[in-house]
């Protein structure tokens, strides 16, 4: 049984007595009294007589340079939406979406444009401009690109194979712009 009173802890500050508690993630013994490590909300899991702190999600606006991962909500043939949901790898309540430029890619043949996102695709990016509020994004770089996605054919999650990505339920095989590490897990935002 879990317990959540969506109370905020400061780092330092006394959760538990230790005799009582037992400190989990992000917590500390000290002085006879379970601590905080970093700000969160506490987490009291009574049957494991154990408090800890889940981290707060960090709430500040992306800048370039930072990386983001989120979900492609609409793919255009030069640009996609995406809904933002981390931030250099921590979960962002901000509600940021970015926007995604395609590059053209012209390798599948002249004037043939090879699928790089599409829509409800897992994408990590690099953000590139903020300028007038709009945050723009690039997957040009190895390690941006699509990190999950389903299949368009039945839904089951695809693995890599070759440089496209198989589904091992239904054969279908399909093309994106992959993340280096796509296919690897657990999934890095
Ligand atoms: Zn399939």
């Amino acid at each position: 049984m879990k317990e959540n009173k969506q109370k905020i802890a400061l780092p330092g500050d006394a959760l538990a007595v230790s005799e009582e508690f037992l400190p989990g993630k992000n917590a500390y013994d000290y002085d006879g009294m379970v601590r905080a490590l970093l700000m969160g909300n506490v987490v009291r899991d009574l049957s494991q007589r154990e408090v800890s702190v889940k981290p707060v999600s960090i709430a500040r606006t992306p800048s370039v340079g930072d990386i983001v991962t989120g979900q492609v909500e609409a793919a255009q043939t030069n640009s996609a939406n995406m809904k933002i949901y981390y931030l250099n790898g921590v979960p962002t309540q901000g509600g940021f979406a970015g926007s995604l430029l395609l590059r053209e890619d012209r390798r599948g043949g002249r004037g043939i444009r090879r699928t790089q996102v599409k829509l409800g695709d897992i994408v990590r990016a690099k953000v590139v401009s903020t300028m007038n509020a709009i945050i723009q994004l690039s997957i040009s770089e190895p390690h941006m690109g699509v990190i999950a996605t389903l299949c368009s054919n039945c839904g089951r999650p695809l693995s890599r194979a070759d440089g496209r990505a198989r589904c091992n339920e239904c054969g279908n095989v399909e093309e994106r712009k992959f993340a280096d590490d796509f296919g690897r897990e657990p999934i890095q935002p």
